[in-house]
């Protein structure tokens, strides 16, 4: 009984990492991943479906931008927040890769410490798309010239 216990916890943990992984692609392209099964099973299947009826070039960006978030945040950390469990709701607001795991502007500062960096104005971006922002931020140069900002005040570039 043990080990088949035991078997089935980890059949569970392989579907969850699964569907875990499938609704970060599907997040990663701003398509909102179908959260609605009672299991990981039906979870990751769901996920899949929704998945496959995409063209196939955007399931390599999915997947490319995905496989970038997992590498930045970690599978559990997203995963868990963008599906938490089945039957429960997706959290609000979505966490997304943590800014304060980025470099540190050696200059600028925010009230919450040195300022995260990115190496360019695109990925900076990308990171305010990631967060939702509705154009509250913008990505600006660091006055310093050592890469780039996310902030509501734009910089001098
Ligand atoms: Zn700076």
């Amino acid at each position: 009984m043990e080990v088949s216990r035991k078997l089935e916890r980890r059949k569970t943990m392989k579907r969850r990492r699964a569907a875990w992984r499938i609704a970060i692609y599907l997040f990663a392209i701003s398509v909102k991943p179908d959260i609605r099964s009672r299991n990981w099973l039906e979870c990751r299947r769901g996920l899949l479906k929704q998945y496959s009826a995409l063209p196939a070039a955007v399931k390599a960006e999915a997947r490319r931008q995905g496989r970038r978030q997992i590498r930045d945040a970690g599978l559990a950390v997203l995963g868990s927040a963008i599906v938490a469990l089945p039957k429960q709701k997706i959290r609000q607001p979505v966490p997304t890769p943590d800014p304060s795991a980025r470099p540190k502007c050696a200059v600028c500062r925010s009230q919450w410490g040195p300022k995260a960096l990115w190496p360019t104005q695109e990925e900076a971006e990308q990171f305010l798309v990631r967060i939702g922002d509705s154009g509250r931020m913008r990505a600006y140069c660091c006055p310093s010239a050592f890469g780039f900002h996310v902030g509501r005040m734009p910089g001098r570039c």
